[in-house]
């Protein structure tokens, strides 16, 4: 699975890196880094997690 945000949407609210802080995380600039695009399968519960609390909808899972 690829991991891929609209980061135009994206307001920062973090909500997705408590849900899967292996893949998502804030940069020093503040802003939403995906620090593993294509996790392993064993983080897709997490991601799936992530993309349900994200409050604008902009995580997306594109099977590979
Ligand atoms: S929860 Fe959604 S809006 Fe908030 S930082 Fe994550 S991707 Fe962006």
């Amino acid at each position: 699975m690829r991991v891929v945000v609209d980061f135009d949407a994206c307001q920062c609210h973090a909500l997705c890196t408590l849900s899967a802080p292996e893949v998502f995380e804030f940069g020093e600039d503040g802003l939403l880094n995906v620090v593993q695009e294509t996790p392993d399968e064993s983080l897709r519960d997490k991601v799936e997690q992530a993309i349900r609390e994200c409050p604008v909808q902009c995580i997306v899972i594109e099977e590979e």
